[in-house]
């Protein structure tokens, strides 16, 4: 299990090869990518990190992202239509649970999965690195939110409205829209 300060120690190395320097906007973008459980977009990466440092500007987010994923230090998310987001290169396999309304996502370790792995570069001789597994569905909150009449949709907290607003859930997203970097679906967050 890697703790927050590893990974953020391992993304500040990375930035360090790639010759950049550490500002303290910067180091607040850094802080939220080993921090947070969620796996932000942009937007709420922005968002977070400016409750840490108030100037840092949407563009040095972005940036920022950028250099990490090009450095394999950043692993790239995408389902369905949902907004891309980021999370910290890991080599534990874990699979995700995408919730279709408030796109929350969430790990699921699973070691049946793990197994699945092992089993499938057994069978197949190839190396296997990385699974890419993702199920879909509603999060509990959200199916509470259906439940009660009036009820706050959930997750205001945690994804911009502005961020789902702009392509609505429309059920379970084909698979073929889905893109994994080169580690699918791995992180310790
Ligand atoms: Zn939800
Ligand atoms: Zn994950």
């Amino acid at each position: 299990m890697v703790s927050s300060r590893q990974r953020y120690n391992r993304l500040v190395r990375a930035l360090g090869q790639a010759g950049y320097r550490l500002t303290p906007q910067r180091e607040a973008v850094l802080h939220v990518l080993a921090e947070t459980p969620e796996h932000p977009s942009v937007a709420r990466i922005h968002e977070l990190a400016r409750r840490r440092c108030r100037s840092t500007s949407r563009a040095t987010v972005y940036n920022t992202v950028r250099v990490l994923k090009q450095l394999g230090a950043l692993e790239e998310l995408q389902y369905g239509g949902m907004a891309h987001r980021y999370v910290v290169q890991s080599l534990t396999p874990h699979a995700h649970l995408v919730c279709v309304r408030c796109q929350r996502i969430e790990d699921f370790a699973s070691a049946e999965l793990s197994g699945e792995l092992e089993a499938a570069g057994a069978r197949s001789g190839y190396r296997v690195l990385a699974y890419h597994v993702a199920f879909y569905g509603e999060c509990p909150a959200c199916q509470q939110a259906a439940a009660g009449p009036g009820a706050q949709p959930p997750g205001g907290e945690v994804i911009p409205e502005r961020e789902y607003a702009r392509e609505p859930p429309r059920g379970v997203p084909r698979p073929g829209h889905e893109r994994s970097g080169s580690m699918g679906g791995t992180t310790d967050g």
